[in-house]
């Protein structure tokens, strides 16, 4: 059962009242009636049970009928930095990134990025980026919606770095010398990590480098090479099996 976000001033005492689109979803797609119960997670990360009172396809209430809490604390916090991608592949990368349980994007312009991302067309791409990271976030029950930052070149991401990240990778097709699995093999379990995955022409080895003095390890994902939109949902997917919560059973049963 999915857990459904809010919109900001949603929840006043003990009504819910849901419009827009995911009052339709709730009458229209799920055919959802009065009576039935659903989950819901407001924008301060409260989740309510709610009891349907009203299902029009333009307004949804419901009635709480416990308060669930904010969601468990995920054993990890991951950070991508994906280099931005021809359409549809950015889209792609996001829906399974916020599957996948990742907390912060940060579409990431590099030398070899082809696509413009700064101008009239922006705004409107940097909400549809936002409705799929939702969307995708929903669907895999996940209680909080992945963060997209604005689009920042690898000096403006480098110059802004946060300092609370333990583990920070590039992820490199030419690195030579070390492996992400040694890598991991040699750390201990941290809360926070980063990673930074190219565009399809690949980083320029200035990126590279200055990345490097920004604390990142450049790593090989193996000998095969994989394509840009595939890169990062796999790096994501490792980290998650191995410090995070993928592959184990859920701590908390399902509502
Ligand atoms: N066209 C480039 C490959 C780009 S792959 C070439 O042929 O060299 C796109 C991005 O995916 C890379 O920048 C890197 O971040 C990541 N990637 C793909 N395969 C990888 C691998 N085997 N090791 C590390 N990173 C890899």
């Amino acid at each position: 059962m999915p857990i459904f976000f809010l919109a900001p001033g949603s929840v006043r005492g003990d009504t819910v009242t849901v419009t827009g689109p995911l009052a339709r979803h709730l009458a229209g797609a799920l055919r959802h009636r009065i009576g039935d119960q659903v989950t819901v997670v407001d924008e301060t990360g409260e989740r309510y049970r709610i009891e349907l009172i009203e299902t029009g396809s333009t307004v949804v209430r419901g009635l709480i009928q416990s308060r669930l809490g904010p969601p468990p604390v995920p054993p990890i916090s991951l950070t991508l930095v994906q280099a931005v991608l021809k359409n549809p592949s950015l889209d792609i990368v996001i829906q399974k990134a916020a599957e996948l349980g990742v907390r912060r994007i940060v579409p990431l312009i590099t030398r070899r990025t082809v696509v413009r991302t700064r101008g009239d067309r922006a705004g409107r791409q940097a909400e549809r980026w936002q409705v799929i990271a939702r969307e995708a976030a929903q669907q895999s029950e996940h209680a909080v919606v992945p963060v997209i930052d604005e689009p920042l070149t690898m000096d403006e991401f480098l110059a802004a770095l946060r300092s609370d990240d333990e583990a920070k990778f590039l992820f490199w097709e030419r690195e030579a010398t070390r492996g992400l699995r040694e890598s991991l093999e040699s750390r201990r379990a941290v809360t926070h990590a980063t990673l930074i995955v190219g565009p399809e022409g690949g980083f320029d080895p200035d990126e590279v480098r200055a990345a490097a003095e920004a604390g990142f390890e450049s790593v090989s994902l193996g000998a095969a090479i994989l394509r840009a939109e595939t890169a990062g949902p796999v790096g994501l997917a490792i980290l998650q099996y191995v410090w995070g919560d993928l592959g184990r059973t859920p701590r908390e049963p399902r509502p």
